[in-house]
């Protein structure tokens, strides 16, 4: 139970799903986690938690999109733990479902910002905050970064532009001689809110499915005969984020049931 003693972590988007469940898994396994969100409110109950179950950890509001709280985030970080030594790339949020035809130019440039530019930023200040003394950083994909689906230009855009961020992030690390690993995970659909009220919602408001309808049609896309679950997204980002990992940089960890192995 001690796969992270030593080490502190930064994860992003904390309040809710994977990053919720990441936190709570990395504090498990011995590392003091500084947890942050958009929803200050939902990242200190994360944390509390935490707190309450014997873990170290703190919560901080943070919008991912603006640069200076990068900054911010990794000092607090740093001032309650020490050097951070694990970034998980987390908070993401869902496309609207319009088609490429139809999208308003700012909610494109809303999703890009958010799900990939977020990343750009925790990368650059995470390289900063680790290249002394080494480190792992997580970039949370999506199947959704390897193939296409209708109406989803804008997640699928941003979350192939992560895939390929994440390399060539690995690969400057390496050529600079930091030792820091870099790698992304691609999960299938996981049971979190962003699947159950924002993709599901969605594709019922579009169509004449029910959510119920929508989410049977999603599950059947996964060969393994189920969505997944936020722990099992957890369970793979403690590996990278452990020393177990140490040869594995600039891959990417597909976690999706099968569902793009068809
Ligand atoms: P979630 O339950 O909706 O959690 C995402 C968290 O990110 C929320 O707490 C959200 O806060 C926060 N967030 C959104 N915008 C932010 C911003 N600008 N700054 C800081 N935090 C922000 O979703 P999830 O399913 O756990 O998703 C986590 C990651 O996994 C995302 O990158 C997502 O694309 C990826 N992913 C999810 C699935 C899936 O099926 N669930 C599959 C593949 C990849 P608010 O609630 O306040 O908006």
């Amino acid at each position: 139970m001690a796969r992270l003693k030593n080490k502190v972590g930064l994860i992003t988007g904390a309040g809710s799903g994977i990053g919720a469940e990441c936190a709570r898994l990395m504090a498990r396994e011995g590392a003091a986690v500084a947890l942050t969100d958009l929803d200050a409110d939902a990242v200190a109950r994360v944390a509390s938690e935490i707190t309450s179950d014997g873990g170290r950890a703190i919560s901080l509001a943070q919008d991912v999109v603006v640069e200076a709280q990068w900054e911010s985030v990794l000092a607090q970080t740093r001032e309650a733990f020490g050097e951070v030594s694990i970034l998980v790339n987390n908070a993401g949020i869902a496309p609207n479902g319009e088609h490429v035809e139809e999208m308003d130019f700012e909610e494109w440039r809303h999703v890009i910002a958010v799900d990939l530019d977020s990343v750009f930023l925790g990368c650059k200040h995470g390289v900063r905050a680790m290249k002394t003394h080494g480190g792992s950083i997580i970039n949370v994909s999506s199947i959704m970064g390897i193939v296409g689906n209708p109406g989803s230009g804008s997640y699928n855009a941003a979350k192939g532009g992560v895939r390929l961020l994440t390399k060539v992030v690995a690969l400057e690390c390496a050529q600079n001689g930091y030792a820091i690993r870099v790698n992304s995970i691609h999960p299938g659909y996981i049971k979190t809110p962003l699947v159950t009220d924002g993709v599901v919602s969605i594709a019922a408001r579009e169509g004449e499915q029910t959510p119920e309808e929508v989410l049977e049609m999603i599950t059947l896309r996964h060969p393994i005969g189920r969505m997944g679950q936020a722990s099992e997204i957890a369970n793979a980002v403690l590996f990278l984020a452990s020393d177990e990992a140490s040869f594995v940089t600039g891959t990417e960890l597909v976690v999706d049931g099968g569902y793009t192995a068809q």
